[in-house]
């Protein structure tokens, strides 16, 4: 068992509750200990909510474990139905509750009471949050959508269900106004957007709806199919997440619907295509990226990366291992074999490897980033509060695209050109003391001693493949910080490498030079 401060997932009754917290007139009754209403928490403070989830704990402790916990259980569902006169209730236990086996679902039925009452079975040790939420959406479709047969949608307007925004989603409340918006404008109405802002007796309506949008298929992967087993309905498979993914979403869902898509791809309204060719290629063509987060943003940022925005994809993965296969062949598209892990120490190893330009991840990753003083831009959850905006930031869609170049591309963007901060590199406040200068001097460089300029033995474990024999020259460190600080961790990096591999125990100057024109042909 490995203990971790940082987790990419919570366990899966934490992915119950974002639907749960989602929705409207849904109540969640937990088996839980004391402790475990810490997941109250995520809520209200990443996604400053106003009030707190809908969700009843036992909050049994370990006193009570001597006594009759399954009866605190029927209490707290007695209560928790009289006091939220809910339309629907949810059942479960959390990992520790788990272990007690005081089967909540069977005593939740017994109890009998006037509304749909749902049992979870979530198990803890195996799956996780994205799954836990997964398969709670997909209990709710199977419990209160009854089959539907279909009507053909000629001469009429078609619709569809949005499926799959959650509570703490990475902006998934913008992203469902932006797909909300588009959908209108190619002429499909919604019938029901779930979970976000759904009561149970939407759900009951998803079946009226001629298709389903999976908007995030960790989520809502399964309740569509679910939806095409009971109701008939398919599916639109592509995300829009990106410019081009956009254009192909249009076209799926007018193949689909029969509707015509050129009204709406004519003078398509994103500034993406143009912003990304027009803006200086020394930000963007090239610019070595690592990606790494859950896998449908993973999937989308690579490709978006690689083929909007001219960038060098050299490293790219998720945490959650159910869509291994899809990031698997998503990578190798690109040449690269995809890290799947969710322990973030493998993910900083393989950052610190790569060195890559810039890092697009999620919260951890920021953080890893920061470390390595590499930039950043968060595009998949977990996230953190500065991630959850007030204003409309959406990633999907036409505005998302724009989102994306923006948010992608400004980490580049250090305050100056780089030619010419490679200009003035030696003037008094553009040179490494004074630091980054969107920090107004007072970033990592002017906080950093000066590194003693003698031969600098490198540390084994900060750069893997090259021997620990190589030393610096004074010389040669000297002109290595001539390199703006925001690429030297690259140069410092090669140049190792190049000597390694020509078998040379100390680099000087004409080594740096060396390698450089070895990497720039
Ligand atoms: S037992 Fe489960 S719910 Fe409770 S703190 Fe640990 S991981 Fe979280």
């Amino acid at each position: 068992m490995q203990l971790t401060v940082w987790t990419y997932e919570g366990p899966p009754h934490v992915g119950a509750m974002r639907i749960a917290t989602a929705m409207e007139g849904l109540h969640y009754v937990l088996h839980a200990p004391q402790g475990d209403t810490y997941a109250d928490l995520l809520f209200t403070m990443i996604e400053r909510r106003g009030t707190r989830p809908p969700v009843t704990y036992t909050t049994f402790q370990a006193r009570d474990l001597g006594t009759d916990t399954a009866e605190l259980f029927k209490t707290a569902v007695i209560d928790a139905h009289a006091r939220f006169q809910p339309q629907a209730m949810i059942v479960g236990a959390s990992c520790t509750a788990e272990l007690i086996q005081d089967d909540p679902a069977g005593m939740a039925l017994a109890i009998g009471l006037p509304i749909p009452v749902i049992p979870l079975e979530l198990p803890s040790y195996q799956k996780k949050e994205n799954w836990g939420a997964a398969e709670t959406f997909r209990q709710l479709v199977r419990h209160l959508t009854p089959p539907v047969g279909r009507t053909p949608m000629a001469g009429r307007r078609p619709s569809c269900n949005i499926l799959g925004p959650t509570a703490l989603g990475f902006r998934h409340r913008d992203d469902v106004v932006e797909i909300t918006r588009l959908l209108e404008r190619i002429g499909v109405d919604i019938n029901v957007t779930a979970p976000l802002g759904a009561t149970p007796a939407d759900i009951a309506r998803l079946g009226a709806a001629d298709f389903n949008i999976v908007l995030y298929p960790e989520i809502a992967g399964e309740a569509a199919k679910q939806l095409e087993k009971m109701c008939g309905q398919p599916s639109v498979k592509t995300v829009p997440l990106g410019y081009g993914a956009t254009i192909d979403f249009i076209h799926e869902v007018c193949a689909l619907t029969g509707l015509d898509p050129a009204p709406v791809l004519d003078g398509v309204p994103s500034r993406m295509p143009w912003w990304s060719r027009s803006v200086d290629s020394t930000y963007l063509t090239g610019k070595r990226v690592f990606v790494f987060g859950d896998a449908t943003h993973v999937i989308a940022a690579a490709r978006v990366a690689s083929e909007e925005l001219g960038f060098d994809v050299v490293g790219m993965g998720c945490y959650n291992r159910e869509f291994a296969r899809e990031v698997r062949a998503a990578a190798a598209v690109l040449g690269l074999t995809a890290l799947i892990t969710d322990d973030y120490l493998e993910v900083e190893d393989a950052i610190a490897a790569l060195q890559p330009e810039l890092v697009l991840g999620s919260q951890m990753e920021r953080h890893i980033a920061k470390r390595l003083r590499i930039p950043c831009a968060v595009i998949s959850a977990p996230f953190h509060v500065q991630d959850h905006p007030a204003r409309y930031s959406p990633q999907m869609g036409f505005e998302g695209a724009n989102v994306l170049f923006d948010t992608w591309v400004h980490p580049l963007v250090m305050g100056l050109e780089e030619h010419l901060l490679h200009m003035f590199r030696d003037d008094f406040e553009f040179s490494d003391e004074a630091g980054a200068s969107h920090l107004g001097g007072h970033g990592a460089g002017a906080a950093r001693p000066a590194v003693p300029v003698q031969t600098e033995v490198l540390a084994s474990t900060e750069v893997a493949s090259v021997s620990s024999e190589i030393v610096w020259a004074a010389d040669a460190e000297a002109e290595l910080r001539k390199i703006p600080f925001f690429v030297r961790g690259k140069a410092r990096k090669n140049t190792e490498r190049f000597a390694a591999e020509h078998g040379l125990a100390t680099i000087g100057v004409e080594t740096l030079y060396d390698a450089k024109s070895h990497y720039s042909r």
